[in-house]
């Protein structure tokens, strides 16, 4: 299979062509066009299976259309180096798309924080607990949210956060399209993944 297959917007393929990748990885293969589809995902997979570019390259693709200066897509993570990790992937594979990311998490200051989210911004890679603060204290807007992805869920869930979770979820609008991804299927993330996944494609690798 080769990337070509699936009709991105040229800035979006020359963002994996700088980033260097011949050939989609297995759950790529599977998630891209679910996800182009528009299908909530549950995704089954480690890191190092490719799933970052998974959500990331059809949500870059999805935001190419559509408007400017409001949150378009979250993606929430468990911790700072994966929140980081995930934005300079979204950098370097959204380099030519003028599409704009930012990290939103704790132990650092909250001003500069609501600076960018002021200036505009399309996708937010957040931490829960900071993610809240800024809910909380109406610093950021999500009435416009299309793409919700839930990173690391088992670890979100190990970690404690998913009464942060829940409380995030109950202020995004119900008509969005979730992703949800895990490298374990313990109950509680079925339970999570009953709540919040419409009609889900199921994807393991
Ligand atoms: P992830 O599982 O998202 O943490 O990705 C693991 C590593 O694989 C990262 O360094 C990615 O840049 C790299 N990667 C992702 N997709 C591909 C691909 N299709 N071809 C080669 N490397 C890839």
């Amino acid at each position: 299979m080769n990337f070509s297959e699936f009709n991105f917007h040229p800035q979006v393929a020359a963002g994996v062509k700088a980033a260097g990748y011949s050939e989609p990885t297995p759950i790529q293969a599977e998630g891209i066009p679910a996800v182009m589809k528009g299908d909530d995902v549950m995704g089954l997979a480690q890191t190092g299976t490719g799933k970052t570019a998974a959500f990331a390259l059809p949500i870059l693709n999805r935001l190419m259309e559509g408007g400017r200066g409001s949150v378009r897509a979250l993606v929430i993570a468990p911790t700072r180096e994966l929140a980081e990790q995930i934005h300079l992937a979204i950098e370097t594979l959204g380099a030519e798309t003028r599409l704009r990311s930012m990290t939103i998490y704790g132990g650092v200051g909250i001003n500069p924080q609501i600076q960018k989210l002021k200036r505009g911004v399309e996708i937010v890679v957040a931490c829960p607990g900071r993610l809240l603060d800024h809910i909380g204290q109406g610093t950021i807007d999500l009435s416009r949210l299309e793409v919700l992805v839930l990173d690391e869920a088992d670890m979100m869930f190990d970690m404690g956060f998913f009464p942060d979770i829940r409380k995030i979820l109950a202020r995004l609008p119900a008509k969005r399209q979730t992703l949800l991804f895990s490298a374990t299927m313990p109950v509680e993330i079925r339970k999570l993944a009953n709540d919040v996944l419409h009609h889900p494609v199921t994807i393991q690798v």
